[in-house]
């Protein structure tokens, strides 16, 4: 086991919970291009969530690691394709972003698994790079997950673009938080803010990110950008 990664592990635990007020954010660790030894490792530190970008990536981890109870999330983009697969296999989605995907995860969902978690991804800073709906399609596509059986709303999950400045970021995360808000009006059992990245994840917990997805400030740079 490699004392470093414990060490990032228990620094940036530390850093979650001091840059929030009351129940820490969830720590989503991101483990794409990691192999399963050390998601093994970081798991056995304790660490029960980890979000993958690749469906066939994170299937094969699965496989390596079927005796760990590990919390799998996608974070990365869903093809129609793989609909089934990732209803089959994780535990959450995080980006969701359009409405005819709905059906079909619904309809794979096995009956003995609990209902599949769902974040809808929203394009906060609107990027044509960038996947997810826009704040005004975002209500919605919400009702959508809601109303369909064996998914069920979150809350929303967004990669704002990688400003420049803090000021710039914050805004963005205020816009996000504020979207939350409103969705939470009508959608009251909604828990989960996902924003928030290695180089600003206590900023997007100072504006109300619940859930952080992290990479390589634990594991490290990755060898294969993404
Ligand atoms: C890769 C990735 C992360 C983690 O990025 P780091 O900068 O390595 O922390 C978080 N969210 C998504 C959607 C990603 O693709």
């Amino acid at each position: 086991m490699s004392s470093l990664l414990q060490m990032k592990f228990v620094e940036i635990r530390a850093r979650i919970a001091a840059a929030g007020d009351g129940t820490p954010a969830t720590l989503v660790a991101v483990s794409k291009t990691q192999p399963a030894a050390a998601v093994r490792d970081l798991h056995g530190l304790g660490q029960s969530a980890f979000g993958e970008n690749y469906v066939q990536e994170a299937l094969a981890k699965m496989a390596e690691l079927a005796d760990c109870a590990i919390e799998w999330h996608l974070i990365g983009p869903l093809q129609s394709n793989k609909c089934r697969e990732v209803a089959e296999h994780f535990d959450w989605l995080q980006t969701l972003d359009r409405a005819k995907l709905i059906g079909p995860l619904a309809r794979h969902r096995p009956a003995d698994k609990a209902p599949l978690n769902v974040l809808v991804q929203v394009n906060i800073d609107d990027e044509d790079s960038k996947s997810g709906v826009s704040p005004g399609e975002l209500p919605a596509l919400a009702a959508a997950v809601a109303g369909a059986p064996r998914l069920r709303l979150r809350g929303i999950m967004s990669i704002p673009r990688p400003w420049p400045t803090l000021e710039q970021r914050a805004a963005s995360f205020q816009r996000l938080r504020v979207l939350f808000d409103q969705l939470k009006a009508g959608h009251p059992d909604i828990d989960t803010l996902s924003m928030g990245m290695s180089e600003d994840f206590e900023l997007a917990i100072q504006h109300g990110a619940t859930m952080v997805r992290v990479g390589s400030a634990l594991f490290g740079a990755r060898a294969r950008p993404l």
